[in-house]
């Protein structure tokens, strides 16, 4: 299951975690819902492959630790969203779709 594109209408902002938007629902440590805004990442489908990470040319990804979810231990946070470039990379890149970027979504 990729991100829904469309979180931003079809969730409730549950917070902010390392600067950026989170989008509920937010179940600590099972689901750990949407972060970011203009560059979001699905918490819940994110399994820390890292390519967005070591790929970004603006350095938009930085890991955080995420214990005890059941499909992975740390995930990417879009920690520096706005110097986001739009060349999406990360979302080609992502093996299992948990990225979006939308330049018109803004936090
Ligand atoms: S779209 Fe490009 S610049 Fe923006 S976060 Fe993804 S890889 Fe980085």
């Amino acid at each position: 299951m990729a991100i829904d594109s469309n979180f931003d209408q079809n969730r409730e902002r549950a917070g902010e975690e390392n600067g950026v938007a989170v989008w509920g629902p937010v179940e600590p440590p099972e689901k750990l819902g949407i972060h970011g805004t203009h560059v979001a990442v699905d918490y819940d489908i994110c399994l820390a492959d890292g390519a967005c990470l070591e790929n970004c040319p603006v350095d938009v990804f930085t890991w955080v630790d995420t214990p005890d979810h059941p499909v992975s231990e740390k995930k990417v946070e879009p920690t520096n969203e706005d110097q986001c470039i739009d060349c999406m990379l990360c979302v080609d890149i992502c093996p299992v779709d948990a990225i979006d970027v939308d330049a018109s979504r803004q936090a």
